[in-house]
């Protein structure tokens, strides 16, 4: 079995990027996941525990880190969030693909650690419709938006940092970009080595 890989997948928050992942990994079934992360926002409408992510308090959230039970973390606004090491470091000894839907800070760290991964930046088509489509989500408040606008300029500085950048105008084919992608670095040496071996060693 060839080992799994890791897919850190950023964008300004709006840009679509958890629409379209989570159609990527209904469509590859047991061979992928996201990563659940861990946060001390409040819950938005919508959004279930374990699902969307686990919400506990910041003195829970320091006591993890604290226990090195974070593999990454970052503060976003005034929240802390982070990715729980356990379950993707048991996904990716199992051959998986290990999605982490995370902002620049944290996709800089994880880098670090698994030099292996490959980073994906997701843009929008403009500012002009992130904004609009931060407004239609109807959920933030007006200085969130405004937040988020602000952050999300910084953050675009920064896509130069990943290994492709994907635009999603048209969702379905941010979708078939980002498959691409993965089904590309799938078949990179550094990953299909142990099938090579396999296949050497059995002819
Ligand atoms: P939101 O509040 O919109 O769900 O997320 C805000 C930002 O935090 C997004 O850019 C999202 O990708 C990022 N984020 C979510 N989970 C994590 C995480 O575990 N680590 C880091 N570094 N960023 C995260």
């Amino acid at each position: 079995m060839s080992k799994g890989l890791l897919v850190v997948i950023s964008a300004p928050s709006g840009c679509g990027k958890d629409t379209i992942i989570n159609e990527i990994v209904k469509e590859m079934g047991n061979e992928a996941s996201i990563s659940v992360s861990m946060t001390t926002r409040d819950m938005r409408p919508g959004e279930a525990e374990g699902v969307n992510y686990y919400y506990v308090s910041r003195e829970q959230f320091e006591e993890n880190i604290r226990n090195g039970e974070m593999l990454e973390y970052t503060t976003y606004g005034s929240n802390y969030y982070g990715t729980p090491v356990g379950p993707v470091k048991e996904k990716l000894k199992n051959g998986k693909v290990v999605f982490l839907i995370i902002e620049v800070e944290g996709g800089e760290n994880v880098r670090k650690i698994f030099p292996d991964c490959v980073k994906i930046f997701v843009i929008p088509p403009s500012m002009y419709e992130l904004e609009k489509r931060l407004r239609g989500r109807g959920s933030d408040k007006e200085e969130v938006i405004k937040e988020r606008m602000e952050i999300a300029k910084t953050e675009l500085q920064r896509a130069t940092e990943y290994d492709y950048i994907v635009e999603n105008d048209v969702l379905e084919e941010a979708i078939s970009d980002i498959k691409t992608i993965i089904r590309a670095e799938q078949l990179r040496i550094n990953i299909m080595q142990t099938k090579l071996r396999e296949v050497i060693e059995n002819a």
